[in-house]
């Protein structure tokens, strides 16, 4: 594959070189003073200039910076709230800031927004991104509603030119909220206290933000991101949103992933633990995980109308179960304890099945008939780990009866086997994926056990900036529930932070597609 350049949308010619320094602007002297203060315990603080107050003093810095030779440019003050759920000492980080008030000066994209402002929070500040005017008048009630209206989250008087000088370089926009709708200009005194508090606290972001600079190479596993269990499992609450309007009810989350839960609620699915949570003679969706018989009992019972997004190769293992038990076999599952896969399972046959996580769980296994026994796996194991508990039962019952096929299924092996092949080439390796995914933290693991740091993350605002500091080569992948946006998002903030090349490992392609069942079928 052709490798794509990435470099913030506003670049000009010049890159930041690696020890060239950060340069943090700040507009008025009462705000370079907090800054100084929260970077003077810091071993080599970063500078801070006055820039001057308003659009005309920032334009004429802009014309004196823009040839400086900063690495990356960070501007820092105070602005005015424009939304309503904005509070004094709020910090924005600008996604974008514009429009400029000088001639040439436009619109400024801050590509790395959501990750320093994920590093803000977990500092413990109460950071969000948004976009970012500069305006050469101070704003009162009707012009904020406007400005609200198009869009913007915070209004300022000096960052988009100054944001035009650093000309490709990474430039970040951290303002905090001095005034806002509520707390109009009468407000400013107490408001201003709160706003220089919050930037002298986010003062030391600014340096690790810079640290985290550079140019760099991401290498993009192949195959990553959705599966087809996931895509028809998503596609069928999709359908059903649209046949029969919200709410619709889903048991446990429909695929194990915040961004697609959270995309599907806005949209009016319910999510809900327990079928006692539906009201009787609603519609349920079965996530893809699969439910036991026990499950499907009692929605019957309740006369809620059912339609199952179990994915087609987790009913494979159940069948598997409930034939192996019919035919008097004890039945090993291979899995983790408490994933709602591996409690479907077990309640196919619950008289019949053991569930066994470990070599050390084999030892302890007591089948009715050593002779009799079976195994299934969890279809979204770590290949390698599953075949070590595996061999412990072909090792201890040699007639131990295997799976027909793999119950790992291809989605989990492909997605193995490519990040590790762009783990070899990685300095760390970024895992789109929520914690409660199974398959997302088996990839994690199978970075790290090829001896490359790995790290999970539901999206840009979960990278931490010190991972990044030194490193040239990102393995990048996605897990099977993960959305393919959530990758395009990561690559986007990084590119924030300086050029950033992209190219694609494909260890195989994925061609398979399951149908949709008849309820939702057109
Ligand atoms: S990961 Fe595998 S078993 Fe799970 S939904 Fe995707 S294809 Fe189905």
């Amino acid at each position: 594959m052709t490798d794509t350049i990435l470099r913030p949308r506003d670049a000009g010619a010049e890159d930041a070189g690696a020890s060239d320094p950060l340069l943090i602007c700040a507009p008025l002297r009462i705000e370079a003073r907090a800054l100084r203060r929260g970077l003077r315990d810091l071993p080599d603080p970063p500078a801070v200039i006055r820039t001057g107050y308003g659009t005309t003093r920032a334009a004429q810095q802009a014309g004196r910076l823009s040839h400086d030779p900063f690495g990356q440019m960070m501007i820092m003050g105070v602005g005015g709230g424009l939304s309503t759920d904005l509070s004094p000492g709020d910090l924005v980080v600008g996604t974008e800031v514009g429009p400029g008030m000088g001639p040439g000066m436009g619109t400024v994209t801050c590509a790395s927004a959501p990750i320093l402002a994920g590093e803000l929070r977990r500092a413990g500040l109460p950071a969000r991104t948004g976009r970012i005017t500069t305006v050469d008048h101070l704003v009162r009630r009707a012009g904020r509603a406007k400005l609200a209206a198009e869009g913007w989250l915070l209004a300022d008087m000096e960052s988009a030119p100054l944001a035009a000088a650093a000309h490709g370089r990474p430039v970040a926009v951290i303002r905090a909220v001095s005034d806002t709708p509520h707390r109009p200009l009468a407000g400013i005194v107490s408001g201003g206290l709160a706003a220089l508090r919050s930037l002298r606290a986010a003062a030391p972001v600014a340096q690790r933000w810079a640290a985290a600079c550079g140019t760099r190479q991401v290498l993009l596993a192949g195959p990553r991101s959705f599966c087809a269990g996931v895509e028809r499992a998503i596609e069928i609450v999709e359908r059903v949103l649209e046949r029969q309007g919200p709410p619709v009810y889903v048991r446990k989350q429909i695929v194990h992933n915040t961004r697609v839960v959270g995309d599907l609620e806005r949209r009016g699915a319910v999510f809900v633990d327990e079928l006692d949570q539906v009201p009787d003679g609603a519609t349920v969706v079965f996530s893809a995980h699969g439910v036991s018989p026990a499950v499907r009992e009692e929605a019957a019972r309740r006369g809620l109308a059912v339609i199952d997004a179990t994915c087609p190769l987790v009913s494979k293992v159940h069948a598997e179960a409930r034939r192996f038990a019919a035919d008097g076999y004890t039945v090993a599952l291979i899995g983790h304890a408490g994933h709602e896969e591996v409690e479907g399972t077990l309640g196919e046959a619950p008289g019949s099945t053991v569930l066994v996580q470990t070599a050390a769980d084999v030892a302890a296994l007591r089948p009715r008939d050593s002779e009799r026994v079976a195994y299934l796996m969890q279809t979204t194991l770590s290949v390698d780990e599953a075949a070590e508990v595996a061999g412990a039962l072909r090792e201890r019952f040699p007639a131990v009866r295997a799976p027909g096929s793999d119950d790992i299924c291809y989605a989990t092996t492909n997605r193995q086997v490519a990040v590790r092949a762009v783990a070899a080439e990685s300095d760390l390796v970024l895992v789109a994926g929520s914690t409660n995914s199974s398959n997302s933290v088996r990839l994690v693991e199978t970075c790290e056990r090829a001896g490359t740091p790995a790290y999970l993350i539901d999206g840009a605002e979960d990278i931490q900036l010190d991972w990044l500091a030194g490193v040239s080569t990102i393995g990048l992948t996605a897990g099977a529930s993960a959305p393919p946006a959530v990758v395009e998002e990561i690559i986007a903030a990084l590119s924030g932070l300086g050029p950033v090349s992209v190219s694609e490992r494909v260890t195989t392609t994925e061609s398979i597609r399951f149908g949709l069942p008849k309820e939702v079928r057109q």
